[in-house]
């Protein structure tokens, strides 16, 4: 915005303002609501599309219980199921891990992600909570001038909008919570020293959603020199699924029958029964790609969720951590605008950054263990030993109780 669109623009006002109405945004929205806080919430998207977005599905034991305190589970208990199980398949045949009665104990609820949104808001709005959709942030400005307080010369951040009907907006704020994604605003109004750690793991998953009910009882990791194939729960009528694809080819290559064999010969169908065909819903690419914004505080703007930190879904982490930051984001600016507490702010990237790199730590093990070779790798010298490797860690998976339990603890731990 120039200066003279800037000085023409509407002008609106929240003590925070949020961008973005996704897990850590309405999290967040929440529970600042709940606590008398005055917040906004812009988001991009229109509502239909932000409850029609399916992504995560697999919720560990911390989310569902930050969920449950705060009186956010109810659709969750009564329609998501529970999983506490994964077979890997291999070719030296299958294994089972009940991960649910490994290292601490904890099973995932399956609730797709739309769902958890859905309610999310609808929570939010009736209760009174301000949310503007079609409305795109542009940029954060004057964040890192002062601390949200509005203390040297009054100076206070503001978030710069497109409204759905063109007109530029300025909304006021002393704190903006950055939940806009990885494409976002906020992370595009970073100060030249935020760091972004940034690294491929040089693979790429077709995801697929299929109107088929789940072919197996577990969570289907196959592992197989044409490459990894997942398999994952959605609800009873929908199922994920997951081929490792090669990086450039569009998701509409192949057409279903040869998705459905290739899955069907990944998976060993052959050997342990055939998977429940349906149509294709939806198909996605992602390339296995990860990054960390360092710190994720600068002045007044902080960062959560996929803002924060982008994980591969190899480990299914993104959605749980979301969560978490948004709930220790919540109470950290509960205290420092009802109490003037800010302890909480200066802390909250050092207590988060703990998370994230734990959860990036199991997402590259993951990754290493589900995947013959990363990308153009797989006819090189070094893909005997990579393969080598990976099949001697599957070994250990299946042998060693100690192995068993740093697995399950890591797999449903945030
Ligand atoms: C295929 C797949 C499977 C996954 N499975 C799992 C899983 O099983 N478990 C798990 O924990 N995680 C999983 N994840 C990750 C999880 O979906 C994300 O980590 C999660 O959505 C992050 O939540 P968020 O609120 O940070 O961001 P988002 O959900 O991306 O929400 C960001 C919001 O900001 C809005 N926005 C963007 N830019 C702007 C702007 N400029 N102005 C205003 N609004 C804006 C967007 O429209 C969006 O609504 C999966 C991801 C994918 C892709």
């Amino acid at each position: 915005m120039t200066e003279s669109q800037n000085s023409r623009a509407l002008r609106e006002s929240a003590d925070v303002v949020v961008l973005g109405a996704g897990p850590a945004g309405l999290v967040l929205g929440i529970l600042l609501h709940a606590a008398g806080i005055d917040c906004v919430l812009l988001e991009r998207a229109s509502r239909t599309h932000v409850q029609t977005r399916a992504r995560a599905g697999f919720l560990a034991p911390n989310t569902v219980g930050i969920l449950d305190r705060h009186g956010l589970s109810d659709g969750l208990h009564r329609d998501g199921s529970r999983h506490g199980t994964c077979e890997f398949r291999t070719e030296d045949g299958r294994f089972r891990l009940d991960y649910g009665a490994l290292g601490q104990g904890g099973q995932h609820h399956v609730y797709p992600q739309q769902n958890l949104v859905t309610d999310l808001l609808t929570h939010y709005l009736d209760r009174g909570g301000r949310i503007r959709f079609h409305t795109e942030a542009l940029a954060v400005h004057d964040a890192d001038a002062i601390d949200g307080t509005g203390g040297t010369g009054g100076t206070r951040p503001y978030v710069t909008t497109r409204e759905p009907d063109g007109r530029p907006t300025r909304w006021n704020a002393r704190y903006v919570a950055g939940c806009d994604g990885r494409h976002g605003a906020a992370r595009r109004s970073l100060p030249p020293g935020a760091v972004r750690h940034h690294h491929d793991h040089g693979v790429t998953w077709l995801g697929l959603l299929a109107e088929a009910p789940p072919s197996l009882d577990a969570v289907g990791y196959a592992v197989h020199d044409r490459g990894f194939a997942g398999h994952m729960a959605r609800t009873p009528g929908v199922t994920r699924y997951y081929l490792q694809w090669h990086r450039g080819t569009p998701a509409d290559a192949w057409p279903e029958q040869r998705i459905w064999d290739e899955l069907d010969l990944r998976m060993r169908a052959a050997d342990h029964g055939p998977l429940h065909r349906g149509t294709l819903l939806e198909r996605g690419i992602f390339d296995l790609t990860c990054d960390v914004i360092e710190p994720l505080r600068h002045g007044s703007l902080f960062l959560a969720g996929d803002a924060a930190s982008l994980l591969a879904p190899a480990a299914a982490k993104g959605a749980n951590l979301a969560v978490l930051e948004a709930e220790i984001l919540a109470a950290a600016l509960t205290d420092a605008l009802t109490r003037g507490d800010t302890a909480g702010l200066d802390g909250y990237s050092d207590r988060c950054l703990a998370h994230i790199w734990r959860a990036q730590e199991f997402t590259g093990w993951m990754t290493r263990l589900l995947h013959a070779a990363p990308e153009g790798d797989h006819r090189s010298a070094g893909s005997f030993f990579h393969a080598a490797l990976r099949r001697s860690r599957l070994d250990s998976l299946r042998t060693s109780r100690i192995h068993q339990d740093w697995f399950a603890e890591n797999y449903v731990g945030v």
